[in-house]
């Protein structure tokens, strides 16, 4: 094999992306729905790295990345910007919701696309070219700003350059205690994860928040990434989405918060799915949220088992959930109260 065509090397896997159906069909046999869905054009982003493609035989993983028709259709309550973070936009590149957090955009490329992404309304897209200075000097002049997470896009799609100068940058503020990257790329691009890009991210002492489906996505490839950023010091913590026919059920979590405990990652948030347009095929009820979450801690390791968020629409934030009484159902809407005592809708059609 020449060094061009090294499979075992990121930027091959990023410059050999799968796009379209042809190059897809070679990794599966495509379904009329998903043919329909490749052909048309969808308001999200598609891409595949050539490594995450092997794994799509397993049906759950493929329902994540794979187009389907049921993404053109809106449901009532539905939005391009669920969580309503552009009403907390500081700069360019930063959603500030929180006091104490600010999220820093850091790019909007993907190596591959969820087909259930909360941002899908910025992934995969041009967005505005300028630089991070503008964002910089916001948290500069934030004294309250005491945790940074940058994300995206993801963020270790970046040169290991440039994520030296923006961690470089952003540790130099006296008053930003941590910082995190989310990242979904020891999952879909595990070969990333270089020796040299571990010391830069041990070097400026990073948390990383890692997205991990469904147990079939830890593969020895994974798993080798995963040690070798334990090995340097790096801490993980995973967030899942759950997702109607990917991993909600007991034995799907169960298999996946053990398996990422055993790589070194521990479990973090569950979420419930944003109600961005075109989700509405991934959502399962609140109900079945927190029952799923109730028998995982009333069985799991405790170290196994994630906090279970519905992060509010429009801006309310993460609520954590641990029992229906927190919440109220009226018609096909659920209403979750956030710290404040404000009540927000989900929309969550009953059964
Ligand atoms: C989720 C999120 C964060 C980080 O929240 P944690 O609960 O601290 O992990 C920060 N900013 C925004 C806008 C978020 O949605």
């Amino acid at each position: 094999m020449t060094k061009a065509d090294n499979k075992t090397d990121w930027k091959w896997q990023i410059a050999n992306r799968i796009t379209t159906m042809e190059e897809l069909s070679r990794y599966v046999d495509l379904s009329d729905d998903e043919c329909a869905a490749l052909n048309g054009s969808g308001a999200l982003a598609f891409a595949i790295t050539p490594y995450y493609a092997g794994l799509l035989e397993n049906d759950a993983l493929r329902r994540t990345v794979l187009p389907s028709m049921n993404e053109q259709f809106a449901v009532a309550g539905e939005l391009e910007d669920p969580l309503g973070e552009e009403n907390h936009r500081a700069s360019q590149h930063l959603i500030h919701t929180y006091p104490d957090k600010v999220l820093f955009l850091a790019t909007s490329f993907c190596s591959t696309y969820c087909r259930y992404c909360t941002r899908s309304r910025i992934v995969g897209k041009a967005g505005p070219q300028a630089g991070y200075e503008d964002s910089f000097a916001y948290i500069a002049a934030h004294p309250e700003i005491r945790d940074v997470l940058i994300s995206g896009g993801d963020p270790l799609t970046l040169t290991d350059s440039v994520i030296d100068g923006l961690l470089g940058r952003i540790r130099s503020i006296p008053h930003v205690r941590t910082v995190r990257i989310g990242s979904k790329v020891p999952a879909v691009l595990p070969m990333r994860i270089t020796d040299h890009l571990c010391e830069v991210l041990r070097r400026h002492r990073i948390w990383l928040s890692l997205h991990f489906t469904h147990a079939a996505e830890l593969t020895p490839e994974t798993a080798s990434a995963c040690r070798r950023l334990a090995d340097h010091g790096v801490q993980m913590v995973s967030q899942t989405v759950l997702l109607k026919g990917v991993n909600d059920s007991y034995e799907a979590l169960s298999e996946l918060f053990y398996g990422l405990l055993e790589i070194g990652v521990k479990p973090y948030y569950l979420l419930q799915c944003d109600p961005v347009k075109g989700s509405a095929h991934f959502r399962t009820s609140v109900e079945r949220g927190v029952e799923l979450i109730r028998s995982l801690h009333g069985n799991l390791s405790g170290l196994a088992v994630p906090q279970y968020v519905i992060d509010a629409p429009g801006g309310g934030g993460k609520v954590p959930l641990l029992s229906m009484d927190q919440v109220r159902r009226v018609g096909n809407e659920i209403i979750v109260t956030n710290h404040t005592g404000h009540a927000y809708r989900y929309p969550d059609p009953a059964e």
